[in-house]
């Protein structure tokens, strides 16, 4: 078999055995795979000090004639970020990034911009440059390039075009907004401003570069937080394992 070279991140690794370790990565070419490192356990100078998760590497690997698995040829490391591994509350937001990521785009589904995005978040909460907003930027830009982008045009209900004025509703089952007229404002369906609303939209815009500082008011913050924490839960279907540690510390 022909083999592959690209850039990756490690999302995960798992022993095998005493000398072998199964290895998670998401690829900028070919998305998310799982590969045997072949020797990593034991000193392998193919992999030396670059299978920890969250590292960025260039990794060269084969596909195999039969089963899931890539075989690992050589992995070399590009950036660890060790700065995630220096803060627990940083090790939960990046593990939130990874597990989003792998819900988002499962194996044989590749993103070369959903891999360009976690790599920009995990140099930027590494870097410990306002970790919470590189946290929101993450959230709002996956779930739109995952093809889970919140509707800001029209009333999901009446179908009336926003025009950027006036307070709107957040209605989590249609991921949409809605109109003051269709909805009353309640835990389930919360109140969002004008300025919430445009600073999602500019999240949510591919051309718009990512950015740690939203240079948004704390209300903002707030409302963007449970706008998108609501919308994430209800299309994923389920709270994240990551998520469960990261809302007692008050980190979302
Ligand atoms: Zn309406």
């Amino acid at each position: 078999m022909e083999q592959k070279k690209t850039e990756a991140i490690i999302l995960r690794t798992k022993d095998l055995g005493e000398s072998d370790l199964i290895v998670t990565f998401f690829s900028s070419i070919y998305g998310n795979l799982k590969g045997v490192a072949k020797g990593a356990l034991r000193s392998s100078k193919r992999f030396v000090n670059s299978l920890s998760t969250f590292s960025l590497v260039d990794v060269e690997f084969r596909e195999r004639s039969s089963g899931d698995l890539v075989l690992l040829e050589s992995c070399e490391l590009l950036d660890g970020f060790p700065g995630i591994r220096s803060d627990y509350n940083l090790l939960l937001r990046a593990s939130y990034m990874v597990e989003m990521t792998e819900i988002l785009f499962p194996s044989n589904v590749p993103s070369s911009e959903m891999f360009q995005l976690l790599r920009w978040a995990l140099g930027s909460i590494s870097n410990q440059q306002n970790a919470d907003e590189s946290m929101i930027s993450f959230q709002a830009r996956a779930m739109k390039i995952g093809g889970f982008g919140i509707n800001l045009s029209t009333c999901s209900r009446c179908g009336r075009q926003y025009k950027g004025e006036g307070r709107a509703l957040f209605h989590p089952p249609s991921g949409s907004i809605v109109c003051l007229g269709c909805e009353k404002e309640s835990i389930v369906t919360p109140g969002i401003e004008p300025d919430t609303i445009h600073a999602l939209h500019r999240l949510q815009s591919s051309e718009r570069p990512l950015s740690n500082r939203l240079e948004c008011s704390d209300n903002v913050v707030r409302e963007l937080k449970a706008v998108l924490t609501s919308h994430i839960e209800h299309c994923l279907g389920k709270r994240l394992k990551s998520a469960k540690y990261l809302y007692p510390v008050g980190c979302q």
